[in-house]
Parts: structure tokens; sequence; C-alpha cells
């Protein structure tokens, strides 16, 4: 029994999933943090994206103690409301 063995039928849809590698941004408090080629699970059918719960904890983790950001980038950020005026 292991997490791979768990995610590979999709909950939303019951889909088979497939591995593959991906970018994830996740907020932490008021910082975004990206994470590149992180190790997922992908629906086939839906797309839903499966991260593995030692993954997940991975990524927390990093959020945390950032001992491994290797670069910083900035992002535009637009109201919706300002661009429909
Ligand atoms: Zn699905």
């Amino acid at each position: 029994m292991n997490d791979e063995t768990e995610l590979s039928e999709c909950v939303e849809c019951g889909g088979v999933t497939e591995p593959q590698k991906m970018t994830i941004d996740e907020w932490w408090g008021e910082e975004l943090f990206l994470f590149e080629k992180v190790p997922v699970r992908v629906c086939r059918d839906c797309g839903e994206v499966y991260i593995a719960a030692d993954v997940a904890k991975r990524l927390e983790t990093e959020m945390q103690t950032k001992s491994h950001c290797y670069r910083q980038v900035s992002v535009p950020v637009v109201a919706y409301e300002e661009m429909a005026a």
C-alpha cells in the first residue's frame, strides 16, 4: 500500500491518472510559491491534479523554511473591475 496506488484512480470522475511533473503554485499567507517539476498524478479524463501526501508535506516544509528557493519572480496583479471600467 502506498500513495501511488491510492492516487491511480481519479476521485472526481473515476478515470485513470498518470504520473507527470508540473509547476505547482501554492499560497503561503501573503506569499505565492512556485514549485517546478513537482511529481504529481493527473487524471486523463478531467485533468484533476493529485499530489501525494509526502510530496505535499515537502512543499509545506519548504514554504516555511525557503531553504531551496533559487530565484524570485514578480507577477502582475490586475483587478478585473479596473479592466472593465
Ligand atoms: Zn478525473
